[in-house]
């Protein structure tokens, strides 16, 4: 016996909180809609645990962060839940699925139906002792990706002030955990087995601006190289660690930050996956029609790439949930998604954004000495990513036009020449004559006339106005 309801979301992460603010934008019925996490508190902003969560004075803690601040929209509270009719069925896990009969098994033993599945399962942290390396139980030793993880950090950080830290992994979450850690007064080395922080996404040479940075602020690197043991005192506790290229590392605390799996496990013999993640399409229905997946779990069409693509980035979960739920309550208005792959980072006083892939010839602009600079990435003749530090909120935006529309760039030295001017001039010209993409995945758009004039008084006046505009931003957005 168990409840049943129209519309279940399994996982009460990022992509929960923002569909369940859809649907009640959407119209559904007190009753109709339900939550299951096995998480113990509502969904909430996941970027806030390595950002404000973590800083020394006057962290973050929930209730201020759940979901959908991060969007600067309503802060769903347990009791936000509650006056809408949603049930929220917290610190229980599923266990398994059966979509053909449409029911969810609890750890409970209860047995949920729903006539709409949404899976935002998301991802879990890979464990040291999935690469053979055990003693990651250990007190001193911590991963984040959720609440609980980002509580014990905290705790464990408190108690390791003037100490060492090692972090593992040079992603994300490894950065964004040494620049908290710096701040917290602890001196951080950080060990990957790259030959730079970043290698997803940064070249060598962005990378190295951050490294720099992260040096001056006292963080060593070790790179080329990964943990092989742990080293413990009597009572458990980790000391140091040992690294295959046979050095040694004192510790007070250990960081793992080693990447994510998705949380596929439920449904797999069920339904398609496909590049790790749940096969969906542009409406995020997955081989199961009454199915939808979303958010880290979800691999679903980019577009304006062709081809699916599985992102870890908030502001995919943020609008797949917004566009499944569209594609389920009002099916005829939603068209097929349609999304520019966009990802951001905040660490001490820098804050960069991504648009697009970062594939084919780099061409950099702005000054690497300075706080300022970017690169765009050129495909095929065409830009298909750009990358900004330190930018204004309207260089930002005018990057994500100007990356979506894929442009055409014939000249790499000229692009050069004109750097941020490229994209803030492209954006504001009046866009007409469809072509055909070259990569063959949709039309995309070119300008009327040539865009190369470089206003230098406009110039002097937007570096003025960055200024003032990141010192308020980057106040106004720390803490997630
Ligand atoms: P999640 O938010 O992970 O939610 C999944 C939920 O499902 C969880 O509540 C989980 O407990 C629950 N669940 C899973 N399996 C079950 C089950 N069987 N039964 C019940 N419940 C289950 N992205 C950025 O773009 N920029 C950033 O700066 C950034 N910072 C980050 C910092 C941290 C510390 C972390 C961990 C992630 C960060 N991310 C960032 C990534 C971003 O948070 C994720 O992309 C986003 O949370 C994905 O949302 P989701 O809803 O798909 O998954």
């Amino acid at each position: 016996m168990g409840r049943a309801f129209v519309y279940v979301i399994l996982g009460g992460g990022v992509a929960a909180g923002y569909a369940a603010l859809e649907f009640t934008k959407k119209g559904v019925s007190p009753g109709e809609l339900c939550i299951i996490s096995d998480e113990p508190v509502a969904p909430y902003e996941r970027p806030a645990l390595s950002k404000g969560f973590l800083l020394p004075e006057a962290p973050a803690r929930l209730p201020a962060f759940h979901t959908c601040v991060g969007a600067n929209e309503e802060r769903l509270t347990p009791k936000w839940y509650k006056e809408h009719g949603i049930e929220l069925i917290l610190g229980t896990r599923v266990k398994s699925a059966d979509v053909r009969r449409k029911t969810l098994l609890t750890a409970t033993g209860e047995t949920i139906s729903y006539k709409i599945l949404i899976i935002a399962t998301g991802a879990r942290a890979l464990k040291l002792e999935e690469f053979g390396v055990s003693g990651s139980d250990a007190e001193n030793v911590c991963y984040l990706r959720d609440v609980a993880d980002a509580t014990r950090l905290a705790d464990v950080m408190q108690t390791s002030t003037g100490g060492n830290a090692v972090v593992i992994g040079g992603g994300y979450i490894g950065m964004e955990c040494a620049a908290s850690l710096v701040i917290n007064k602890i001196s951080v080395s950080m060990v990957f087995p790259e030959p730079h922080c970043m290698g997803r996404l940064f070249t060598p040479k962005i990378a190295s601006y951050y490294e720099e940075f992260y040096k001056s602020k006292g963080v060593n690197f070790v790179k080329g190289t990964v943990l092989s043991s742990f080293v413990f005192d009597p009572e458990g506790k980790v000391t140091g660690v040992n690294l295959k290229d046979g050095s040694y590392l004192p510790a007070d605390l250990v960081v793992v930050a080693i990447g994510i799996r998705p949380n596929t496990s439920l449904f797999e013999g069920l339904l398609t996956l496909e590049k790790g993640g749940i096969k969906v399409n542009g409406r995020f229905q997955s081989s199961n029609s009454s199915v939808y997946a979303v958010g880290d779990v979800a691999s679903f069409p980019v577009k304006i790439f062709g081809e699916i693509r599985r992102l870890e980035h908030v502001d995919a979960a943020r609008k797949s949930a917004r566009h499944a739920v569209s594609a389920i309550m009002e099916p005829d208005k939603t068209p097929e998604f349609d999304y520019l792959p966009f990802f951001y980072s905040r660490v001490f006083s820098l804050s960069w954004q991504f648009y697009g892939d970062n594939v084919g010839e780099v061409v950099y602009f702005g000054d690497f000495s300075g706080s300022s600079f970017g690169a765009y990435w050129v495909h095929s003749g065409h830009l298909v990513g750009s990358f900004l530090e330190g930018g204004s909120k309207e260089e930002y935006e005018a990057m994500a036009k100007v990356t979506r529309l894929k442009p055409a760039v014939e000249d790499l030295s000229e692009l050069e020449r004109l750097g941020l001017g490229y994209v803030v001039e492209l954006s504001q010209q009046q866009l007409v004559v469809p072509v055909m993409d070259v990569s063959g995945s949709g039309s995309i758009l070119v300008l009327d006339k040539p865009v190369y004039p470089w206003h230098a008084a406009a110039g002097v006046v937007v570096a003025a106005s960055i200024a003032a505009f990141a010192y308020w931003y980057g106040r106004r957005r720390r803490r997630w």
